[in-house]
Protein backbone atom coordinates (compact mmCIF):
# COMPACT_ATOMS: atom_id res chain seq x y z
CA UNK A 1 0.00 0.00 0.00
CA UNK A 2 1.33 3.48 -0.65
CA UNK A 3 0.86 6.60 1.54
CA UNK A 4 -1.43 9.43 1.20
CA UNK A 5 1.79 11.47 -0.15
CA UNK A 6 2.80 9.19 -2.47
CA UNK A 7 -0.42 9.29 -3.94
CA UNK A 8 -0.32 12.40 -4.10
CA UNK A 9 2.64 12.64 -5.76
CA UNK A 10 1.38 10.02 -8.51
CA UNK A 11 -1.18 12.23 -9.04
CA UNK A 12 0.55 15.48 -9.76
CA UNK A 13 2.91 13.73 -12.39
CA UNK A 14 0.15 11.81 -14.08
CA UNK A 15 -1.74 14.83 -14.45
CA UNK A 16 -1.22 17.11 -17.27
CA UNK A 17 -2.02 20.83 -17.51
CA UNK A 18 -4.70 22.06 -19.98
CA UNK A 19 -3.83 24.11 -22.42
CA UNK A 20 -4.54 27.84 -21.49
CA UNK A 21 -7.46 29.89 -22.93
CA UNK A 22 -8.18 33.89 -23.04
CA UNK A 23 -11.29 34.57 -21.27
CA UNK A 24 -12.97 38.23 -20.62
CA UNK A 25 -12.12 39.45 -17.41
CA UNK A 26 -15.43 39.28 -16.00
CA UNK A 27 -15.21 35.70 -16.31
CA UNK A 28 -11.59 35.60 -14.73
CA UNK A 29 -12.52 35.04 -10.84
CA UNK A 30 -11.52 31.59 -8.87
CA UNK A 31 -9.17 30.81 -12.40
CA UNK A 32 -5.60 30.49 -12.38
CA UNK A 33 -3.10 32.79 -14.31
CA UNK A 34 -1.62 30.83 -17.41
CA UNK A 35 1.12 33.84 -17.62
CA UNK A 36 2.84 36.18 -15.27
CA UNK A 37 1.26 39.36 -15.14
CA UNK A 38 3.56 42.77 -15.64
CA UNK A 39 2.91 46.31 -14.58
CA UNK A 40 2.23 48.49 -18.22
CA UNK A 41 2.49 51.42 -16.20
CA UNK A 42 3.78 52.79 -13.22
CA UNK A 43 1.35 53.70 -10.26
CA UNK A 44 0.27 55.74 -9.39
CA UNK A 45 1.53 57.26 -13.10
CA UNK A 46 2.18 60.54 -11.40
CA UNK A 47 2.70 62.02 -7.65
CA UNK A 48 -0.86 61.28 -6.45
CA UNK A 49 -2.72 63.34 -3.47
CA UNK A 50 -3.94 61.21 -0.79
CA UNK A 51 -6.48 63.71 0.41
CA UNK A 52 -8.17 67.26 -0.25
CA UNK A 53 -6.14 70.08 0.79
CA UNK A 54 -3.27 72.34 -0.47
CA UNK A 55 -0.19 71.21 -2.31
CA UNK A 56 2.21 73.33 -0.71
CA UNK A 57 6.13 73.61 0.56
CA UNK A 58 6.36 71.99 3.41
CA UNK A 59 9.23 74.84 4.40
CA UNK A 60 6.43 77.29 3.58
CA UNK A 61 4.72 75.97 6.62
CA UNK A 62 6.93 75.49 9.47
CA UNK A 63 5.62 78.81 11.38
CA UNK A 64 1.77 78.09 10.70
CA UNK A 65 -0.51 79.66 10.88
CA UNK A 66 0.65 81.88 7.36
CA UNK A 67 -0.84 82.98 4.47
CA UNK A 68 -0.24 81.40 0.96
CA UNK A 69 -1.20 82.76 -2.28
CA UNK A 70 -3.58 80.43 -4.28
CA UNK A 71 -2.48 79.72 -7.45
CA UNK A 72 -4.34 77.28 -9.27
CA UNK A 73 -6.49 74.01 -8.64
CA UNK A 74 -5.41 70.47 -9.72
CA UNK A 75 -8.38 68.09 -9.97
CA UNK A 76 -8.18 64.34 -10.59
CA UNK A 77 -8.23 64.11 -14.03
CA UNK A 78 -7.73 67.98 -14.82
CA UNK A 79 -4.26 68.37 -13.03
CA UNK A 80 -2.37 71.77 -12.91
CA UNK A 81 0.42 71.93 -14.96
CA UNK A 82 2.44 74.96 -14.21
CA UNK A 83 5.47 75.42 -11.63
CA UNK A 84 4.47 76.38 -8.37
CA UNK A 85 6.49 78.55 -6.31
CA UNK A 86 7.30 79.64 -2.82
CA UNK A 87 4.67 81.12 -0.83
CA UNK A 88 1.94 79.73 -3.44
CA UNK A 89 -0.71 76.66 -2.87
CA UNK A 90 -2.69 75.01 -5.01
CA UNK A 91 -5.79 73.68 -4.11
CA UNK A 92 -6.05 69.97 -4.76
CA UNK A 93 -8.29 67.26 -4.22
CA UNK A 94 -7.74 63.28 -3.80
CA UNK A 95 -6.31 61.42 -6.71
CA UNK A 96 -5.26 65.26 -8.68
CA UNK A 97 -1.28 65.11 -10.12
CA UNK A 98 0.38 67.32 -7.43
CA UNK A 99 1.88 70.04 -9.27
CA UNK A 100 6.04 70.90 -10.01
CA UNK A 101 7.35 72.74 -6.87
CA UNK A 102 4.98 71.08 -4.52
CA UNK A 103 6.79 68.53 -1.76
CA UNK A 104 3.47 68.23 0.36
CA UNK A 105 0.03 68.41 0.94
CA UNK A 106 -1.89 69.52 4.10
CA UNK A 107 -5.13 68.29 4.36
CA UNK A 108 -8.64 70.95 3.58
CA UNK A 109 -9.30 70.36 7.43
CA UNK A 110 -6.21 72.26 8.97
CA UNK A 111 -6.47 75.08 5.99
CA UNK A 112 -9.12 78.05 6.03
CA UNK A 113 -9.94 79.98 2.40
CA UNK A 114 -9.70 84.06 2.84
CA UNK A 115 -9.79 86.84 0.61
CA UNK A 116 -12.78 85.18 -1.32
CA UNK A 117 -10.55 82.35 -2.00
CA UNK A 118 -7.09 84.25 -3.05
CA UNK A 119 -5.47 83.04 -0.53
CA UNK A 120 -5.39 80.19 2.00
CA UNK A 121 -4.46 80.41 5.68
CA UNK A 122 -2.22 76.76 6.47
CA UNK A 123 -3.12 76.77 10.33
CA UNK A 124 -0.57 73.62 10.89
CA UNK A 125 2.72 72.43 9.83
CA UNK A 126 3.00 70.07 7.15
CA UNK A 127 5.90 67.35 7.27
CA UNK A 128 7.48 67.00 3.86
CA UNK A 129 5.57 64.72 1.95
CA UNK A 130 2.68 64.50 3.82
CA UNK A 131 -0.53 62.99 2.32
CA UNK A 132 1.87 62.62 -1.32
CA UNK A 133 1.93 59.00 -2.99
CA UNK A 134 5.47 59.15 -5.02
CA UNK A 135 5.13 58.03 -8.78
CA UNK A 136 5.59 54.05 -8.73
CA UNK A 137 5.64 54.11 -5.39
CA UNK A 138 3.87 51.09 -5.54
CA UNK A 139 5.25 49.33 -8.57
CA UNK A 140 7.39 50.23 -11.77
CA UNK A 141 6.50 49.04 -15.22
CA UNK A 142 7.74 46.21 -16.18
CA UNK A 143 7.32 44.62 -12.75
CA UNK A 144 5.38 41.47 -12.57
CA UNK A 145 2.20 42.25 -10.47
CA UNK A 146 0.99 38.17 -10.34
CA UNK A 147 2.37 35.37 -11.10
CA UNK A 148 1.61 32.14 -13.59
CA UNK A 149 -0.73 29.97 -11.23
CA UNK A 150 -2.32 31.94 -9.10
CA UNK A 151 -5.91 32.09 -8.38
CA UNK A 152 -7.14 35.11 -9.13
CA UNK A 153 -9.16 36.72 -6.07
CA UNK A 154 -11.47 39.59 -6.11
CA UNK A 155 -8.77 42.05 -4.92
CA UNK A 156 -6.71 40.63 -7.96
CA UNK A 157 -9.49 41.50 -10.55
CA UNK A 158 -8.52 45.41 -9.31
CA UNK A 159 -4.98 44.68 -10.13
CA UNK A 160 -5.57 43.11 -13.77
CA UNK A 161 -8.26 45.36 -14.62
CA UNK A 162 -5.71 48.35 -13.23
CA UNK A 163 -3.00 47.15 -16.10
CA UNK A 164 -5.54 46.17 -18.77
CA UNK A 165 -6.01 42.80 -18.76
CA UNK A 166 -8.71 43.06 -20.56
CA UNK A 167 -9.16 39.27 -21.42
CA UNK A 168 -6.65 37.24 -18.90
CA UNK A 169 -4.57 34.23 -20.08
CA UNK A 170 -5.85 31.50 -17.37
CA UNK A 171 -6.04 27.26 -17.71
CA UNK A 172 -8.83 25.82 -19.16
CA UNK A 173 -12.03 24.41 -17.02
CA UNK A 174 -11.65 20.88 -16.65
CA UNK A 175 -14.64 19.05 -17.57
CA UNK A 176 -15.49 15.99 -14.89
CA UNK A 177 -18.12 13.49 -15.42
CA UNK A 178 -19.43 12.16 -12.11
CA UNK A 179 -20.70 9.04 -12.13
CA UNK A 180 -22.38 7.28 -8.75
CA UNK A 181 -22.19 3.11 -9.01
CA UNK A 182 -24.18 1.01 -6.57
CA UNK A 183 -27.36 -1.03 -7.33
CA UNK A 184 -29.20 0.15 -4.31
CA UNK A 185 -28.81 4.13 -5.64
CA UNK A 186 -32.21 6.10 -6.65
CA UNK A 187 -32.05 9.81 -7.82
CA UNK A 188 -32.53 12.53 -5.28
CA UNK A 189 -36.49 13.21 -6.37
CA UNK A 190 -37.30 9.27 -5.80
CA UNK A 191 -38.78 7.87 -2.71
CA UNK A 192 -36.15 4.84 -1.75
CA UNK A 193 -37.73 1.61 -1.64
CA UNK A 194 -37.38 -1.48 0.02
CA UNK A 195 -33.22 -1.79 0.40
CA UNK A 196 -32.63 1.45 -1.23
CA UNK A 197 -30.65 4.80 -0.37
CA UNK A 198 -30.99 7.97 -2.18
CA UNK A 199 -27.33 8.59 -4.00
CA UNK A 200 -25.92 11.68 -2.31
CA UNK A 201 -22.32 10.80 -3.70
CA UNK A 202 -22.64 12.86 -7.10
CA UNK A 203 -23.74 16.34 -4.99
CA UNK A 204 -21.05 16.07 -3.40
CA UNK A 205 -18.49 15.34 -5.85
CA UNK A 206 -20.28 17.53 -7.99
CA UNK A 207 -19.80 20.37 -5.45
CA UNK A 208 -16.30 20.09 -4.51
CA UNK A 209 -15.45 19.21 -7.94
CA UNK A 210 -17.25 22.92 -8.54
CA UNK A 211 -15.31 24.38 -6.30
CA UNK A 212 -12.35 23.07 -7.80
CA UNK A 213 -13.09 25.06 -10.82
CA UNK A 214 -14.61 22.44 -13.26
CA UNK A 215 -17.52 22.30 -15.43
CA UNK A 216 -19.06 19.36 -14.02
CA UNK A 217 -21.47 16.54 -15.66
CA UNK A 218 -24.01 13.90 -13.56
CA UNK A 219 -23.79 10.63 -15.29
CA UNK A 220 -27.11 8.77 -14.73
CA UNK A 221 -26.74 6.50 -11.72
CA UNK A 222 -25.36 3.17 -12.73
CA UNK A 223 -26.43 -0.32 -11.41
CA UNK A 224 -24.02 -2.84 -10.07
CA UNK A 225 -23.79 -4.74 -13.54
CA UNK A 226 -20.01 -5.09 -15.49
CA UNK A 227 -21.12 -4.45 -18.88
CA UNK A 228 -23.43 -1.35 -18.42
CA UNK A 229 -20.63 0.02 -16.13
CA UNK A 230 -17.96 -0.60 -18.94
CA UNK A 231 -20.66 1.56 -21.18
CA UNK A 232 -21.00 4.20 -18.61
CA UNK A 233 -17.01 5.22 -17.91
CA UNK A 234 -16.56 4.33 -21.60
CA UNK A 235 -19.55 7.45 -22.37
CA UNK A 236 -18.33 9.62 -19.38
CA UNK A 237 -14.73 9.36 -20.65
CA UNK A 238 -15.94 10.70 -24.45
CA UNK A 239 -16.99 14.19 -22.73
CA UNK A 240 -14.51 14.97 -19.93
CA UNK A 241 -11.09 14.95 -18.70
CA UNK A 242 -11.62 13.58 -15.91
CA UNK A 243 -14.31 10.74 -14.80
CA UNK A 244 -15.40 10.76 -10.97
CA UNK A 245 -17.12 7.16 -9.74
CA UNK A 246 -17.66 6.40 -6.48
CA UNK A 247 -18.86 2.87 -5.41
CA UNK A 248 -17.61 -0.50 -6.30
CA UNK A 249 -13.92 -0.11 -5.52
CA UNK A 250 -14.11 -2.75 -2.75
CA UNK A 251 -13.58 -6.09 -2.15
CA UNK A 252 -17.21 -7.29 -2.73
CA UNK A 253 -18.84 -9.59 -5.49
CA UNK A 254 -20.20 -6.89 -6.75
CA UNK A 255 -17.22 -4.12 -6.59
CA UNK A 256 -16.72 -4.49 -10.79
CA UNK A 257 -15.23 -0.19 -11.08
CA UNK A 258 -12.02 -1.67 -11.44
CA UNK A 259 -12.69 -4.89 -14.02
CA UNK A 260 -14.73 -1.94 -16.09
CA UNK A 261 -11.49 0.01 -15.94
CA UNK A 262 -9.35 -2.94 -17.11
CA UNK A 263 -11.59 -4.07 -19.79
CA UNK A 264 -11.24 -0.35 -21.16
CA UNK A 265 -7.91 -0.68 -21.11
CA UNK A 266 -7.12 1.48 -18.06
CA UNK A 267 -3.56 2.28 -16.98
CA UNK A 268 -4.40 1.85 -13.00
CA UNK A 269 -1.48 3.93 -10.99
CA UNK A 270 -3.00 2.88 -7.83
CA UNK A 271 -5.91 1.22 -5.98
CA UNK A 272 -5.41 1.33 -2.36
CA UNK A 273 -4.07 4.05 -0.56
CA UNK A 274 -2.86 4.29 3.34
CA UNK A 275 -5.79 5.66 4.33
CA UNK A 276 -8.82 5.91 6.76
CA UNK A 277 -11.30 6.32 5.49
CA UNK A 278 -10.93 5.82 1.97
CA UNK A 279 -8.13 2.85 1.38
CA UNK A 280 -9.63 0.90 -2.18
CA UNK A 281 -9.37 4.68 -3.79
CA UNK A 282 -8.24 3.50 -7.47
CA UNK A 283 -6.65 6.36 -9.98
CA UNK A 284 -6.02 5.05 -13.42
CA UNK A 285 -6.06 6.41 -17.11
CA UNK A 286 -8.06 5.62 -19.75
CA UNK A 287 -6.35 4.82 -23.28
CA UNK A 288 -7.87 7.97 -24.78
CA UNK A 289 -5.59 10.19 -21.71
CA UNK A 290 -9.11 10.80 -19.45
CA UNK A 291 -7.73 10.53 -15.74
CA UNK A 292 -10.15 8.27 -13.46
CA UNK A 293 -10.80 8.60 -10.40
CA UNK A 294 -12.69 5.46 -8.46
CA UNK A 295 -13.54 6.31 -5.20
CA UNK A 296 -15.20 4.45 -2.57
CA UNK A 297 -18.57 4.72 -2.18
CA UNK A 298 -19.18 5.19 1.65
CA UNK A 299 -20.07 9.34 1.49
CA UNK A 300 -17.72 10.51 3.63
CA UNK A 301 -14.60 8.28 2.40
CA UNK A 302 -15.54 9.94 -0.85
CA UNK A 303 -15.47 13.52 0.71
CA UNK A 304 -11.94 12.94 1.33
CA UNK A 305 -10.49 10.90 -1.02
CA UNK A 306 -11.81 13.49 -3.30
CA UNK A 307 -10.28 16.40 -1.93
CA UNK A 308 -7.13 14.84 -0.99
CA UNK A 309 -6.48 13.05 -4.93
CA UNK A 310 -9.44 14.24 -7.38
CA UNK A 311 -9.49 17.80 -6.16
CA UNK A 312 -5.38 18.24 -6.78
CA UNK A 313 -5.39 16.64 -10.02
CA UNK A 314 -8.08 18.88 -11.23
CA UNK A 315 -5.85 22.02 -9.75
CA UNK A 316 -3.21 21.02 -11.01
CA UNK A 317 -4.89 20.62 -14.92
CA UNK A 318 -5.38 24.31 -14.37
CA UNK A 319 -1.77 25.25 -13.89
CA UNK A 320 -2.32 25.81 -9.84
CA UNK A 321 0.93 26.46 -8.39
CA UNK A 322 0.47 24.43 -5.51
CA UNK A 323 -2.93 22.38 -6.11
CA UNK A 324 -2.65 20.10 -2.99
CA UNK A 325 -4.57 21.17 -0.13
CA UNK A 326 -2.00 23.02 1.61
CA UNK A 327 -1.27 21.21 5.36
CA UNK A 328 -1.10 23.25 8.54
CA UNK A 329 -0.40 22.72 12.52
CA UNK A 330 -3.64 22.73 15.03
CA UNK A 331 -4.08 21.74 18.70
CA UNK A 332 -5.77 19.27 19.50
CA UNK A 333 -8.37 20.07 21.47
CA UNK A 334 -9.99 16.66 22.77
CA UNK A 335 -7.73 12.89 21.95
CA UNK A 336 -8.38 11.07 18.71
CA UNK A 337 -7.50 7.46 17.85
CA UNK A 338 -5.52 6.31 15.16
CA UNK A 339 -4.91 3.46 13.49
CA UNK A 340 -2.20 1.12 13.32
CA UNK A 341 -1.49 0.51 9.72
CA UNK A 342 -3.35 3.38 7.85
CA UNK A 343 -3.33 7.04 8.48
CA UNK A 344 -6.35 8.91 9.07
CA UNK A 345 -7.71 12.14 8.38
CA UNK A 346 -10.49 12.31 10.46
CA UNK A 347 -13.56 15.45 10.37
CA UNK A 348 -12.94 17.80 12.56
CA UNK A 349 -13.86 22.17 12.94
CA UNK A 350 -10.68 24.02 12.86
CA UNK A 351 -10.64 27.39 14.35
CA UNK A 352 -8.14 30.27 15.69
CA UNK A 353 -7.79 30.65 18.84
CA UNK A 354 -7.63 33.42 21.39
CA UNK A 355 -3.54 32.90 21.59
CA UNK A 356 -3.77 32.84 17.82
CA UNK A 357 -2.91 29.37 16.41
CA UNK A 358 -4.88 26.96 14.85
CA UNK A 359 -7.25 24.68 17.39
CA UNK A 360 -8.69 21.38 15.64
CA UNK A 361 -11.86 20.15 17.66
CA UNK A 362 -12.58 16.67 16.36
CA UNK A 363 -15.91 15.83 15.52
CA UNK A 364 -18.26 13.87 17.57
CA UNK A 365 -19.45 10.75 14.94
CA UNK A 366 -20.87 7.69 13.74
CA UNK A 367 -17.91 6.42 12.51
CA UNK A 368 -17.06 7.00 8.44
CA UNK A 369 -20.39 6.25 7.15
CA UNK A 370 -21.39 9.18 9.46
CA UNK A 371 -21.63 11.68 6.34
CA UNK A 372 -24.49 13.82 8.73
CA UNK A 373 -22.12 14.82 11.73
CA UNK A 374 -19.33 14.86 8.59
CA UNK A 375 -21.23 17.93 7.48
CA UNK A 376 -20.22 20.01 9.94
CA UNK A 377 -16.96 19.85 9.34
CA UNK A 378 -14.59 21.91 8.03
CA UNK A 379 -11.03 20.30 8.06
CA UNK A 380 -9.76 17.13 8.40
CA UNK A 381 -7.09 16.21 10.86
CA UNK A 382 -4.32 13.64 10.03
CA UNK A 383 -3.58 11.19 12.45
CA UNK A 384 -0.05 9.57 11.46
CA UNK A 385 -0.12 5.61 10.82
CA UNK A 386 0.60 3.52 13.95
CA UNK A 387 0.06 6.08 16.51
CA UNK A 388 -3.17 4.69 18.72
CA UNK A 389 -4.01 7.80 20.59
CA UNK A 390 -3.45 11.06 20.16
CA UNK A 391 -3.58 13.17 23.16
CA UNK A 392 -5.13 16.32 23.90
CA UNK A 393 -3.04 19.62 23.22
CA UNK A 394 -0.85 17.11 20.85
CA UNK A 395 0.47 19.32 17.51
CA UNK A 396 -1.38 17.84 14.47
CA UNK A 397 -1.76 18.47 10.95
CA UNK A 398 -4.22 19.31 9.68
CA UNK A 399 -6.14 20.82 6.19
CA UNK A 400 -9.06 22.27 5.71
CA UNK A 401 -11.71 21.43 3.80
CA UNK A 402 -12.98 23.75 0.51
CA UNK A 403 -15.91 25.23 1.26
P1 LIG B 1 -19.35 0.47 -1.95
O1 LIG B 1 -18.05 1.22 -1.98
O2 LIG B 1 -20.00 0.39 -3.29
O3 LIG B 1 -19.18 -0.84 -1.29
O4 LIG B 1 -20.33 1.34 -1.04
C1 LIG B 1 -20.02 1.58 0.32
C2 LIG B 1 -21.20 2.22 1.03
O5 LIG B 1 -21.50 3.48 0.47
C3 LIG B 1 -22.49 1.42 0.92
O6 LIG B 1 -23.17 1.50 2.14
C4 LIG B 1 -23.24 2.11 -0.18
O7 LIG B 1 -24.62 1.94 -0.08
C5 LIG B 1 -22.86 3.55 0.06
N1 LIG B 1 -22.94 4.30 -1.18
C6 LIG B 1 -22.39 3.94 -2.36
N2 LIG B 1 -22.64 4.85 -3.31
C7 LIG B 1 -23.40 5.80 -2.73
C8 LIG B 1 -23.99 7.00 -3.22
N3 LIG B 1 -23.85 7.39 -4.47
N4 LIG B 1 -24.69 7.75 -2.35
C9 LIG B 1 -24.82 7.37 -1.06
N5 LIG B 1 -24.28 6.25 -0.55
C10 LIG B 1 -23.57 5.46 -1.37
MG1 LIG C 1 -21.55 -0.62 -4.04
Amino acid sequence: MITVAEAIQIVKEQTQTLSPERVELDDALDRFLAEDVIADSDLPPFDRSQMDGYAVRAADTQNAPVRLRIVGESVAGAGWHNEMLAGQAVRIMTGAPVPKGADTVQQVELTRELDEGATVEIQRPAYLGKAIVGRASEIKAGETVLRAGERINAAMMAVLASFGQAKVTVGREPRVAVLATGSELVAVDQQPGQDQIRDSNNYSIGAYAALAGAIVELMPLTGDDPGLLKHQIATAAERSDVVVTSGGVSMGVYDFTKTALKELGGEIFFERVSLRPGKPTVFARLPNGVLVFGLPGNPVSVSVTFNLFARTSLLAMQGAHEPALEEEWAILERSVKGSVDRESYLPGQIRTGEAGHLLAQPLKWGGSSDFIAFARATGLIRVPAGVATLEIGSTVRVVRLPS
